[in-house]
């Protein structure tokens, strides 16, 4: 078991974010990653180890956006590394997808995927969410993500970010835990409830 995270609001999403997954970390992890919206693109930074790997490495960017999405993971499939951990990008990257939990039938939708010409970065099962959201993307995130879960089979909660929509998450979830907060002007969604308690 992993964490997720994801802000959007008007605060700075990073600090959010890192402050969100060290409450996850009682989950247990690999290794752990953000991305936000960031100058009309998504900005991802994602590496392997504690979390303070993560902290010493988001120096060098200083991101100001102030709606993302963050990940602790633990392997599953695919090795611990920078490149297996989440988020997980689409080939143009315009889409970040962040997840807890097994897609049972990736391969098969891998196996499709690689067809229709997709290329797939890492060894994880996860990253089919990316491309499979980018093949039904027309100009609304929710209903990509809607179909492109009526193919996965197996457990998750989910997050995810298209560039075109700037500010906007959406999650879901099947037999992995999602809570959502509500605020005013902000909101919230996360694995459990102790990374939004603050
Ligand atoms: N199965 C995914 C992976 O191996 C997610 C694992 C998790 O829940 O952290 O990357």
């Amino acid at each position: 078991m992993c964490g997720i995270i994801g802000y959007t609001g008007n605060r700075k999403a990073e600090v959010i974010l890192i402050n969100g997954l060290s409450r996850l970390e009682y989950r247990g992890y690999d290794s752990s990653g953000i991305a936000i919206f960031e100058n009309e693109k998504i900005q991802l930074v994602k590496k392997q180890g504690k979390l303070a790997v993560l902290r010493e490495e988001l120096k060098k960017y200083s991101l100001k956006g102030t709606c993302g999405v963050g990940h602790t993971r633990w392997a599953t499939h695919g090795v611990p590394n920078d490149i297996n951990a989440h988020p997980h990008l689409s080939n143009k990257k315009d889409i970040a997808v962040v997840h807890n939990g097994i897609i049972e039938n990736y391969q098969e939708i891998k196996r499709k995927l690689i067809q229709k010409g997709y290329k797939f970065a890492s060894a994880t099962d996860s990253e089919v969410i990316a491309h499979l959201v980018d093949v039904y993307y027309k100009k609304d995130l929710r209903e990509a993500v809607l179909k492109a879960l009526k193919e996965l089979e197996g457990s998750y909660a989910i997050a995810v970010m298209h560039k075109n929509e700037p500010g906007r998450i959406v999650g879901a979830r099947k037999d992995s835990p999602l809570i959502i907060g509500l605020g005013n002007g902000e909101n919230f969604i996360a694995s459990d409830i102790p990374a939004v308690l603050e």
